[in-house]
């Protein structure tokens, strides 16, 4: 660290948001362009370099973050770039997607807010593309084996890129006609703009990496011939049930999952349609679920010019601190404001309630809360229209417990309602890939793996939400490592490919 009490003398300041006036109007990132710069070498100084740095335990990366903070505040680009990648095949995506893990295990967390390290991730990763220092890495030597990754999201991206460095013929299997997964289809451009995934496909091309889009494996090509003509496979398919809303009225017209509506967007961003065909613009829109994908839709809907946004969470709103039962280093569950939130909430985004039971507005239109979201409610029923529209959703507060509060009935506008109540893992397609592989399941629908990330199926492993269920960008990116690990060792009796999770108590080295 270049200044020893620079957590003494620097304030946490955030890689600034753009106005929220302006940056509804487009899809662009959130963020200041080029407001990182200029605030990272100070704030990369925070770090204390404190001898037991929580920070690594808590990043599934297992990122070297004081060593890369202190390279930064010297202002050693360079060196910070290779430590950064050292664990990170795509830090551009995990410095500006991932809630950060770290920060919440940050020493300097117990007391003062902690040391900024997704922004200055984020700040190293993006110079090394303006310097030039993420040239393709080409294997010196090429095996004889070669290996068929299923799913190109973060996780087979990951696995697939440390196969092709190791020597191996790696050929990426993608349903999509594009790869990326959710990074691509599901994940907003206002979060993570695409060029970002545009340049490592680009780079992992040059490595030598093979892309076979618009190729689903147990429709187009049937999984066990995958089996047959490759050493290994690794199946990398994501988890995309979406978990439904039994109430009365789900089958009425605009009550859509968020997987059904977001992905629409993405491909407006990526002029592929002009409109989407299941725009937000001019409705009232409520999303059930309050989780991440759920704030996309907000960020989504208002950015389509909806007339309300309304976010519903059946559990109650947390706390702004750590409670008790969530001590420091563990990630705690806190009231956390998104950018979407922010924006909807800047916008004035109201919940419009309908007068009990008439059935028409009613006049009083009432804030759904500071940011469009309202907590501890839950949905009892969709009502429609005499065309199968849907018009309102009826819901109650619950307790703890989830016990509807007596007297708490009310009824809100809306022409879209948009499900995201999360995902199960790919098992229930028995039909697919899973069951083509004579795949086991567990009750969530996710692959079952050994802690070599191998399927009981020889030769096929399997990495990121396929076996570990719904989760995060970071956790598919080392779990897609740490399976290229294994899989190099299976193909070549040992690996020196790092191992970040999983086979990590054993070494790699047979
Ligand atoms: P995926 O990204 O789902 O990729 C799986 C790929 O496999 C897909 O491209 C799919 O088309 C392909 N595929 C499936 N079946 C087949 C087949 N039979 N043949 C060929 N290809 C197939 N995490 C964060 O850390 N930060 C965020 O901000 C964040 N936002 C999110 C927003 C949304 C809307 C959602 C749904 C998730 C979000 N997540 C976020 C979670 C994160 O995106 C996932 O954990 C991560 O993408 C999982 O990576 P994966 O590679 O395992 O699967």
């Amino acid at each position: 660290m270049a200044d020893p009490k620079g957590f003494l003398t620097t304030a946490r300041q955030e890689w600034p948001r753009r106005p929220v006036a302006e940056r509804v109007r487009d899809w662009d990132e959130v963020y200041v362009p080029g407001g990182l710069l200029p605030l990272v070498e100070r704030q990369a100084d925070r770090c204390m370099d404190c001898g037991v740095p929580f920070c690594h335990e808590a990043c599934p990366l297992g990122n070297l973050i004081p060593e890369w903070n202190d390279l930064v505040s010297r202002a050693d680009w360079r060196a910070a770039a290779e430590r950064l990648h050292a664990t990170n095949n795509f830090p551009e995506f995990t410095g500006r997607l991932c809630p950060a893990p770290c920060e919440a295990g940050c020493v300097l967390a117990i007391n003062q807010p902690a040391v900024t390290i997704k922004n200055v991730e984020a700040a190293i990763a993006d110079r090394v593309w303006a310097d030039g220092l993420a040239p393709p890495q080409a294997p010196d030597r090429q095996s004889d084996k070669t290996v068929a990754v299923i799913g190109s999201g973060p996780a087979g991206l990951a696995a697939a890129q440390q196969l092709t460095r190791a020597g191996h013929t790696v050929v990426v299997y993608e349903r999509d006609d594009r790869a990326g997964g959710l990074l691509r289809y599901g994940i907003p451009a206002f979060k993570m703009e695409k060029h970002h995934l545009e340049r490592r496909l680009a780079q992992m091309r040059a490595e030598g990496t093979r892309f076979r889009t618009g190729t689903e494996v147990g429709r187009d090509v049937g999984a066990g011939e995958l089996r047959a003509r490759h050493d290994a496979v690794v199946v990398a398919v994501g988890a995309r049930e979406a978990r439904e809303l039994p109430v009365p009225g789900r089958e009425l017209a605009g009550v859509r999952q968020a997987m059904e509506y977001l992905p629409l967007a993405n491909r407006v961003c990526e002029g592929d349609l002009e409109s989407s065909p299941l725009s937000a613009a001019g409705r009232h829109v409520i999303v059930v679920g309050g989780g991440d994908t759920g704030a996309d839709c907000v960020g989504t809907a208002v950015r389509e010019g909806a007339a309300s946004v309304t976010q519903l969470d059946i559990r109650p709103r947390p706390g702004d601190e750590r409670d008790e039962g969530q001590p420091w280093p563990t990630y705690p569950h806190v009231h956390r404001v998104s950018a979407a939130h922010e924006e909807a909430g800047e916008l004035g985004s109201e919940a419009a309630e309908f007068s009990s039971g008439a059935g028409d507005l009613g006049s009083g239109a009432e804030a759904a809360g500071l940011d469009a979201r309202l907590f501890a409610a839950a949905t009892v029923r969709f009502t429609g229209d005499k065309a199968g529209r849907v018009r309102a959703l009826e819901l109650v507060t619950v307790d703890e417990e989830r016990r509807p509060r007596p007297g708490t009935a009310r009824t809100l506008r809306a022409d879209l309602v948009l499900l995201a109540l999360g995902f199960d893992g790919p098992g229930h397609e028995r039909d697919g890939v899973v069951g083509q592989l004579g795949l086991a399941v567990d009750a969530r629908g996710c692959v079952e793996r050994d802690a070599d990330f191998a399927t009981g199926t020889p030769g096929v492993f399997v990495a990121g939400d396929a076996g570990r269920g719904q989760s995060l960008v970071v956790w598919a990116i080392a779990e897609g490592r740490a399976a290229a690990a294994c899989v190099d060792r299976y193909l070549s009796g040992s690996t020196s490919l790092p191992c970040p999770i999983g086979a990590f108590d054993r070494p790699l080295v047979a």
